[in-house]
């Protein structure tokens, strides 16, 4: 069985494609990159230096200075993987509804994105990666050997977020989850530069009432089956 070597991973926020693409990478033995990270990083850090979202050359400037590194994760951490900056782990702080309410503001800025996207782009070099986000397939990669869009409705996806604050203890409200996730899908898919999308060659996937082993081997199929052009 020969396996691609790069696979692209896009969708909107809860749709289960991280989850989908670690269990995949760790099924296959590929390198995993969720690249909101890099973006939901970036937006802490801006956020912690009090700059406004507006000041885009101050962004820019920062994006540029701020080293990110992900390593496996640390001990029983709930995440796959830890964030750190500067030595600082930062994993459970870019997932605060904070760093959510600002993170689709920071990402619109093609000039953050440029500089992200460079890093990407490096790691990705190294073949037998999955890298997942919302411009992988269109923009990151669009040489992927195979890309998937991941989506499911919208009830779903919030229900999910719901839950993973619940199970970390953490207060939630679901009807106010709904409302942020539907923000910023819209400002994802409606922003100039990179904006959310299915590549035209992508494989739509929705795992709406399916549970991940069931996504798992759907996706796993056509893996599997792959032949290489
Ligand atoms: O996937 P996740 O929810 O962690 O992404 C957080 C945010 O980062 C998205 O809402 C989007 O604004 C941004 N993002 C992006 N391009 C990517 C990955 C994430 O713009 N490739």
């Amino acid at each position: 069985m020969s396996l691609p070597s790069i696979i692209a991973v896009d969708g909107p926020a809860g749709s289960g494609k991280s989850t989908i693409s670690h269990q995949l990478a760790e099924r296959y033995g590929y390198l995993f990159i969720d690249t909101g990270i890099f973006y939901r990083t970036m937006t802490l850090v801006a956020l912690r230096a009090n700059i406004a979202f507006s000041d885009v050359e101050a962004l820019t400037n920062l994006t540029h200075q701020t080293r990110i590194d992900i390593h496996p994760k640390n001990g029983d951490s709930a995440h796959p993987y830890t964030v750190l900056v500067a030595s600082e782990d930062v994993t459970d702080q870019i997932r605060s509804p904070q760093v959510e309410a600002w993170v689709s503001a920071l990402s619109a800025i093609g000039s953050v994105r440029a500089a992200l996207v460079e890093q990407q782009r490096r790691i990705a070099s190294q073949g037998k990666i999955i890298m997942a986000g919302r411009d992988i397939g269109t923009v990151v990669l669009p040489n992927a050997d195979v890309k998937f869009y991941i989506d499911a409705s919208i009830q779903e996806r919030a229900r999910r977020r719901y839950h993973e604050r619940i199970s970390k203890g953490q207060t939630a409200n679901l009807k106010e989850i709904e409302a942020a996730m539907i923000e910023r899908d819209r400002i994802d898919s409606q922003r100039e530069v990179s904006p959310l999308r299915q590549a035209e060659d992508a494989i739509y996937i929705s795992t709406d009432n399916k549970t991940i082993e069931q996504v798992l081997d759907e996706i796993g199929e056509k893996l599997e089956i792959w032949q290489p052009a």
